[in-house]
């Protein structure tokens, strides 16, 4: 990362957090007034890891289920600008590499956001968690080319839409754990996983804040992008759906 550009993140989530200050806030999980997270929220948030291999194969932990609370704060955070809230999940970030246990000399690699939403929220999400959780993050992964908004594509759509769309820098030989916000098909993590490997790195496993939870076969996807909706799940977007979860 150039000087600059780390000036320019550092004024960018200096300014959001200011302006938190000076607007009234509510509970990120339920609306109450006057705190950023209410007590009955943040027990809510307590980690409660649980691991899932990716389509591709890869090792990941998630520090939580992305419903409830979870995922009204994880929206907060990504669509509100309120970068404070990334501290309430950096437990979570952090349960999650715990589980993972990577060997000591391991790279944490942020999935990079597109140029779109770093412009829409000045910020970059899983860096932002990542930092507070105080894993040691380095942008090793790069957009290559822009793939289109994954949300209301299917695991096959997401795969596609992906492949090909990041590179590594810099992994050479180095075991690389990927870090990402949220892991809803895995799609992502496998297409950095093949950049790891193809810059001649090895993937030691992801860990995510938060992972999408199983999607029940009966109930039809309420924000599928076409009319997939009305006719319930389409094939093979069922998410992940072998997640242990932990004690
Ligand atoms: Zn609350």
């Amino acid at each position: 990362m150039t000087d600059t550009r780390a000036a320019a993140d550092a004024v960018a989530r200096a300014l959001a957090d200011a302006l938190a200050l000076i607007i009234p806030v509510e509970c990120a999980g339920c609306g109450a007034a006057d705190v950023a997270l209410c007590g009955r929220c943040r027990r809510e948030l307590v980690p409660r890891p649980r691991d899932w291999r990716t389509p591709g194969g890869v090792a990941v932990h998630a520090g939580l289920t992305l419903d409830g609370v979870a995922a009204r704060a994880m929206r907060v955070l990504k669509g509100e600008g309120r970068t404070g809230i990334a501290r309430v999940f950096a437990p979570a970030l952090r349960a999650a590499a715990s589980a993972l246990d990577p060997p000591r000399d391991a790279l944490f690699a942020p999935i990079p956001t597109s140029a779109d939403a770093y412009r829409r929220r000045g910020y970059r999400v899983p860096d932002l968690v990542a930092a507070r959780a105080g894993l040691p993050v380095r942008r090793l992964l790069r957009i290559r080319r822009s793939a289109a908004d994954q949300r209301g594509l299917g695991r096959e759509a997401r795969r596609d839409n992906v492949a090909g769309s990041l590179r590594a820098d810099g992994v050479a030989g180095a075991r690389v754990v990927i870090v990402d916000d949220v892991v809803t098909t895995g799609a992502t993590l496998d297409e950095a996983a093949r950049a790891v490997r193809a810059a001649g790195g090895v993937v030691a496993g992801a860990v995510v804040v938060a992972a999408t939870p199983r999607r029940d076969a009966a109930t039809p996807r309420r924000d599928a992008a076409d009319g997939a909706a009305r006719t319930g799940l389409r094939q093979g977007d069922e998410g992940p759906v072998t997640w242990r979860i932990r004690a």
